[in-house]
């Protein structure tokens, strides 16, 4: 989710990163492409502007740390922002269920995807803390929806209210009440008929239904590829109904993610729940951190540096710098490298916190390159002899058949990784050329 708005930002703070200083004006280019890049995402205007004023003032201001650029700055003012945005008050995916039997009026729109929210969510309810859970629909116009929470009910275990034809929503509901409260369950469930679109038909009868039974929480479903529809059918439920939530459905597909901004920033209501797919485990808590990230897709530099600077000693890294700028790269520094990568959490740890990371992660994939990988690569460099490690070239045909057979592998596999250190040893000669240190020492930082 969220592909495209975060290789956009990708590409912006791409550039800003490579930049050591940031100036004035280097914010504000950047936050014009930001604002583009919100507003491609389906977040509407002024939503996109009261934001990028927002981290504009934060950014122009802002005291530059020393172990990051200003450019990785901005990221994470922008990134902090963008939580702060999405933050709702109380615990993520709380619900207020206390004094049993507890209901929840499940509404919106037909298609949104809220009969399979209904029993995703009393499935959470049931395994996830125990709770008895009794599902209704009301949803009189279809009798199919009715069947299909039954179905959905046997499937995960959770009861369902006796269908009784003939019945009007409220009735149902106080039915559902009644035997939510003789049954000793924790929780009722009810699961409204929707519309194609908001109608006054509709609306009066959920209001019916709210007065009926005066639900604890009243959670909105609504799909999330619909971006600024979802936002404005949000509103509209929630001036009629009055809203204790929001549910994102099918945020597992390529939709464009700022109706989670918009919808936070304009109806204010939080977003208790994402749903990812339409299988009945597929719901989670919806969470800031995550969905800012993934709205940026830079993860989080910040922390990819600081990370970077523990794990990495400065002295060994200069140690380093002073070979490589004579050119100098053996198997010694592959492996050092290789040993660094598994320690930000492997390839797929780092590739997480870089920008861009999906369509990178690809490309490795495709070249083979992986995990598994590098530790056969270590593996190998490990299998040689100190003296072979610093000058790999002296490996004869016979040495290198026992290094591959020590390590496991093939020649071909050993072929691969001499070929690398020695790319990496030409490119070191190349940037060591390149001005004293000048490149390198940028690239170290
Ligand atoms: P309702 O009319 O609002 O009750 O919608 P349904 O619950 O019947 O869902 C409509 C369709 O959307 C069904 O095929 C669901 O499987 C699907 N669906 C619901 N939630 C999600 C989701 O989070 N992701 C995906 N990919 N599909 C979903």
């Amino acid at each position: 989710m969220f592909e495209n708005l975060s290789e956009r930002l990708g590409g912006v703070f791409d550039r800003l990163t490579k930049q050591g200083a940031l100036s004035e004006d280097d914010v504000k280019t950047a936050l014009r492409e930001v604002r583009v890049a919100l507003l491609e995402a389906d977040v509407s205007l002024p939503v996109a502007r009261s934001f990028i004023k927002a981290v504009e003032k934060k950014a122009t201001g802002a005291a530059v740390t020393k172990s990051v650029t200003p450019g990785q700055q901005v990221v994470k003012i922008v990134h902090d922002e963008l939580i702060q945005v999405l933050t709702g008050e109380g615990e993520p995916g709380a619900l207020k269920i206390d004094n049993a039997p507890a209901p929840i009026l499940m509404v919106g729109l037909q298609g949104g995807g809220k009969t399979t929210t209904t029993a995703k969510l009393a499935r959470r309810l049931k395994d996830r803390d125990g709770k008895r859970v009794l599902m209704a629909s009301l949803d009189i116009y279809r009798p199919a929806a009715m069947e299909q929470l039954k179905i959905l009910g046997e499937q995960i275990g959770v009861d369902t209210l006796p269908i009784v034809a003939g019945q009007s929503p409220v009735e149902i509901a106080k039915r559902a009440k009644q035997q939510a409260t003789l049954g000793g369950y924790d929780v009722y469930m009810l699961d409204t008929a929707g519309r194609l679109q908001i109608d006054q038909v509709l609306m009066q009868e959920v209001e019916d239904v709210r007065d009926a039974v005066k639900p604890r929480e009243t959670l909105l479903v609504v799909d999330g590829l619909t971006g600024q529809v979802a936002v404005e059918v949000a509103q509209e439920f929630d001036d009629k109904i009055g809203i204790s939530g929001v549910v994102l459905t099918r945020m597992d597909g390529d939709g464009r993610g700022g109706a989670a901004l918009s919808m936070r920033a304009i109806t204010g209501k939080p977003i208790k729940f994402v749903g990812l797919g339409e299988k009945m485990d597929a719901l989670e808590t919806f969470e800031p951190e995550r969905i800012a990230g993934r709205i940026l897709g830079m993860g989080d530099i910040v922390a990819l540096v600081e990370k970077a600077q523990q794990t990495l000693e400065v002295e060994q890294a200069e140690r380093m710098m002073k070979r490589f700028q004579k050119g100098q790269f053996n198997m010694n520094d592959l492996k050092m490298q290789l040993e660094q990568m598994m320690k930000m959490g492997g390839l797929e740890g780092m590739m997480s916190m870089m920008p861009g990371a999906g369509k990178m992660a690809k490309q490795m994939e495709g070249a083979g390159i992986d995990d598994k990988v590098i530790r056969q690569q270590i593996a190998l460099i490990q299998s040689m002899t100190k003296k072979e490690r610093a000058n790999p070239q002296i490996l004869q045909a016979s040495r290198k058949k026992r290094i591959a057979a020590g390590a496991g592998m093939d020649v071909s596999d050993l072929n691969k990784l001499l070929k690398m250190q020695r790319q990496m040893s030409d490119m070191m000669k190349k940037l060591g050329k390149m001005g004293k240190g000048g490149m390198l020492k940028q690239a170290m930082k």
